[in-house]
Formats: C-alpha cells, sequence, structure tokens
C-alpha cells in the first residue's frame, strides 16, 4: 500500500484541540495502527454542529478557518496528535470475519468535553488503511450527511449515539455506480469500543497462546481495563478480577438493553447490527441502511443487503443479544480460570438481558400511551392489542400523536387510521378508563423523526449542491417534540409515491 502523505502538524489548530488523548492506543497498541488521513484536494465545510463544538470546547470560527477544515479532514493535526486505525473483528450477518477494523476511518484522539467527559474524535471516509481490503477507504457526501442527520436526530430523542460534528467535502470524487462527490464526516463518540474489539482481542491472545514467542496474551485484559476506565469506572474498585470482570460484562448487557429498547420505542431499524457495529458504551454507532418505520410493521427491512430479514425492526432485541453472546465469548477468559465456569457465569448475566429489556420497552411504552401510573402487565396488553390493531396499517409515528389528541377527547383521527374500527372501539374504551395523560404523551412521541422520503429529499438536493433541505430537516429535528408552524410537512408520512424504500450501506 503506497500511503504517504504524512500529516503536517499545525501550531495554529483550533484551540480546545492541544493535547489530543491517546489512552487507547497507550493501552492496547495491538489494535490501533498509527496512521495519516488522505489529502483532500479542496476542502468545504458542508455542516457543522456548532452546539456540539461549542460542548467540546471548540470554536466554531476556528473550525472555519483553514486549519479547522484541515482539522475536519485529518490532514492538519494540533501537535502531538496520534492518529490510529482501529482494530476489529466482527460478526457480519452471522459469520466471523476476523480482521475488519477501519478501512475508512481513523481516531484522531480523545479531548474532554465542557463535563469533562472524555470524547473520542474520529474521522470516516479519510481515506484507505491497511485495513481497508478492497475498499477505496473513501465516503460519499451522501452517505456521510446521512449518518449527520439520522445520528443527532436519535441524540435529539434521547438515544445514545455517537454525535456528528461536521461533514465536509474532499474536493474528490469517489467511484460508485456512478461518480459522487467524496466527503470526511467528523464524529464525536464516548469511544469506539465494540463487541468487535473484544473479539479481535480474544483472536490475538488465541494466537500467543498457541505461539508463546508472540507478544500480547493479555491483550482482552487490558481492553477491558481501558474500557472499565472509560465506561464503567465504578467497576475499577471491585477487588477480585472475575468479579469485576462479569461486572464490566453486565454493565454492557444492561447498556445495550436499554439501547435497543429505544430504538424499538421511536421505531429505529439499525441495519447493521454486526458486532463490529455494537459499542461497549451503549451508543448507537455506524449509521450505514438506517431507516425510521413508516407503517408499524415487525418485519420491516430497509437494508438492500439483508435478504433474510436478519436484522428487520423486531429482530433487533433478539439480534443484540446474540451479539452479547458473542462478546462473551471473547470475555471467557476473563470471567474464570476454568472454562466451564465462565461458560456458566456468562450465560447467568446475559440471562439479565430479557428482564432488562422487556422492563425497559414496557416503561416507555406506558409512558408512550400516557398511562405511566398503570402496572406493567395491564400496560403491555394495551401494548400488544395496540399493535395488532396498527400492524401493517398505521404509520407508527404520527399514530401515537394521534392518540394523543384522543386523549383529549377526539378520537376520530385515531380511530380513523385503522380497520378494524370496533376493535379500536373497544380498546380506546379500555385505555381512556386508564385516563391517559396527553401532555405527557406530548413530550415523548416524537412529532418529526428522520423519515425516510425526507431524508433522501435532502441528500439527493445536498449531492448537487443545495443544502437547504438538509439544513431545514435539521432544524426540524433538534425539537422532535415540540409541534412548530412552518414544519407541517415534516410530521407527514410518506406519500403512498414514495413506495418501498432501500438504503445502501459501505458506500
Ligand atoms: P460497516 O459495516 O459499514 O461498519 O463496515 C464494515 C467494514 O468495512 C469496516 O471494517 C469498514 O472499515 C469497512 N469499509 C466499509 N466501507 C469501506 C470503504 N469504502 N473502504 C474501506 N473500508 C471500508
Ligand atoms: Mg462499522
Amino acid at each position: 500500500m503506497s500511503h504517504t502523505s504524512p500529516a503536517s502538524t499545525d501550531l495554529q489548530s483550533p484551540r480546545g484541540l492541544d493535547g489530543l488523548g491517546s489512552t487507547f492506543a497507550d493501552a492496547v497498541p495491538e489494535l490501533a495502527l498509527p496512521w495519516t488521513a488522505a489529502e483532500a484536494p479542496t476542502p468545504r465545510l458542508l455542516a457543522l454542529n456548532e452546539t456540539l463544538a461549542g460542548d467540546l470546547g471548540l470554536d466554531p470560527a476556528e473550525l472555519r478557518t483553514d486549519a479547522g477544515l484541515g482539522l475536519l479532514v485529518g490532514t492538519r493535526l494540533p501537535a502531538g496528535a496520534k492518529p490510529v486505525a482501529q482494530g476489529y473483528a466482527g460478526h457480519q450477518f452471522g459469520g466471523f470475519a476476523p480482521r475488519l477494523g477501519d478501512g475508512r476511518a481513523l481516531l484522531l484522539g480523545e479531548l474532554h468535553d465542557r463535563h469533562g467527559r472524555r470524547r473520542d474524535l474520529h474521522l470516516k471516509g479519510s481515506g484507505r488503511t491497511p485495513w481497508a481490503r478492497g475498499g477505496d477507504g473513501l465516503a460519499a457526501v451522501g452517505p456521510m450527511l446521512r449518518e449527520y442527520v439520522v445520528s443527532e436526530a436519535l441524540h435529539h430523542l434521547g438515544v445514545p449515539t455517537t454525535r456528528a460534528l461536521a461533514v465536509t467535502a474532499t474536493g474528490a470524487m469517489v467511484r460508485r455506480e456512478v461518480p459522487l462527490p467524496g466527503a470526511v464526516l467528523a464524529r464525536v463518540a464516548s469511544s469506539h469500543l465494540r463487541v468487535g474489539s473484544f473479539q479481535y482481542a480474544r483472536a490475538l491472545d488465541q494466537a500467543s497462546d498457541q505461539q508463546p514467542d508472540e507478544p500480547g496474551g493479555d491483550v482482552a485484559r487490558r481492553l477491558a481495563d481501558h474500557a472499565i476506565a472509560r465506561h464503567y469506572p465504578e467497576l475499577a474498585s471491585i477487588g477480585s478480577d472475575d468479579e469485576r470482570y462479569l461486572a464490566f460484562y453486565r454493565s454492557v448487557v444492561s447498556a445495550q438493553a436499554a439501547l435497543v429498547a429505544r430504538w424499538m420505542l421511536v421505531g429505529f431499524v439499525h441495519g447493521v447490527m454486526n458486532t463490529d457495529n455494537v459499542t461497549i458504551s451503549g451508543e448507537t454507532i455506524d449509521y450505514g441502511p438506517c431507516a425510521f418505520l413508516d407503517v408499524f410493521d415487525p418485519t420491516a427491512v430497509f437494508s438492500s443487503i439483508d435478504e433474510g430479514g436478519r436484522y428487520a425492526f423486531g429482530n433487533q432485541p433478539p439480534i443484540t443479544e446474540w451479539n452479547l453472546a458473542r462478546l462473551a465469548e471473547a470475555l471467557l477468559p476473563l470471567l474464570h480460570e476454568q472454562q466451564e465456569q465462565a461458560v456458566e457465569l456468562a450465560v447467568e448475566a446475559l440471562g439479565g438481558f430479557r428482564e432488562q429489556y422487556a422492563e425497559a420497552w414496557s416503561t416507555g411504552m406506558r409512558a408512550k400511551l400516557g398511562i405511566t401510573h398503570v402496572d406493567a402487565e395491564v400496560g403491555d396488553a394495551l401494548v400488544d392489542d395496540l399493535f395488532g390493531l396498527i400492524r401493517g396499517q398505521a404509520d407508527y409515528t404520527s399514530y401515537f400523536r394521534a392518540l394523543g389528541r384522543a386523549a383529549r377527547g377526539n378520537l376520530s383521527d385515531a380511530r380513523d387510521r385503522v380497520l378494524d374500527v370496533a376493535g379500536f372501539d373497544a380498546w380506546a374504551t379500555r385505555w381512556s378508563s386508564l385516563q391517559p395523560d396527553a401532555d405527557a404523551m406530548d413530550r415523548v412521541n416524537p412529532i418529526y423523526i428522520a423519515r425516510n422520503h425526507l431524508v433522501e429529499e435532502a441528500l439527493t438536493d445536498a449531492t448537487a449542491g443545495d443544502l437547504t433541505a438538509f439544513e431545514r430537516l435539521n432544524d426540524a429535528l433538534a425539537r422532535p417534540f415540540d409541534e412548530r408552524a412552518g414544519f407541517e410537512r415534516y410530521a407527514e408520512p410518506a406519500p403512498d409515491s414514495f413506495g418501498p424504500y432501500t438504503t445502501y450501506c459501505g458506500t
């Protein structure tokens, strides 16, 4: 591979960035390949998240300068920065790929936000790395703006996620089915540690077990210590190693159970829940073929490559559990010296997933129906029956707003949207008798989500050079619960003409 062009270090880079940290690369150098970004011929800022920049202690005006743009594409880094491409493995659609890693991404380093929290500053689309395999290392404007708009939408909905700091057009074209303008996404995360990072670490340890001359042997342990320090520091004081690592595993199980429940409550379909796209922090990561439900349908799939429906909307909780079982396998030697006992401990810990998921989902659904004061059993039965009524018929997001109006006495809208009117009336009588709180419903049921047809419209225009629709959509999504004049069309379901929606990943 002939990638050279060392990034220049630049004392003029934006304030707040001197002393980018490298605790990840220091803790597990085996997973951190020093690398530099490809040159971007004529960087031009397409989107800058000024609020997030402020939270990170960065000055948006400085990010707009040449030095700032150089940072956002990775070619002008603050002194001492040590960018790395991260190594990880992953189960992709159920099959194990031992060597994935950042094929087109770089971790620039770590910084502290205004709350003192450590954050990764990371680029996507910054050129080929040694992990690139057949890929070109690049990204097109459309998919990077998609990640920007959808990840920010999830953030404003209260769903844990990586954040989008900026999208910068590089000035180069990338070859896809047609030539497309290239871009680099700068994103921020509490870390980029994934289940796949542990799978990769475990494989390194296994190799060194077989060849004792090989370095390593404790990569998974160092990675776990690093992950605990970053995400679950309260566990660091647990004296016994076995107990500490088991508690760590339990924490990841809990974080992922909470996350997937949030996705299910807002109707989000991630689309490519491979283990390399499952974080240890419990943040949503990697927005490829993602989409929001229009009509409620547990079998909904939007990804062009998910032919078997493995990552269909309704499969997301069991797939998360499956992915967590893969994490357990990678952690086994840390849980107990005897494999059999380690497996027993892991199975027991993973057993908590279903209960925690069910609890988070049930609580969230009762909030959506304005009946948090009601027992889970009563709430769950109402939810099941409601889903039976709207499945395949009603737009998921707007239906809950219609129910908000129903809670205020205007039942017709919710009633008109289902075929089984008698069934609806019987359901509404039961629900109304519980005195749902309409205002509370409107605080948790979004009116504006990143609807697929709106995202497509914004990305098509942006690719052609017009960012108006993209910016307007971001505005709508920044306050998803407040109905605002002028944003009516952002609340509307897709027109019938929009018809079966497919998204493509890895682009
Ligand atoms: P994803 O499923 O999109 O998260 O990506 C899976 C793997 O493919 C990761 O290792 C990525 O770094 C790699 N990859 C995706 N697109 C490209 C590309 N254009 N060039 C190089 N590597 C890529
Ligand atoms: Mg990925």
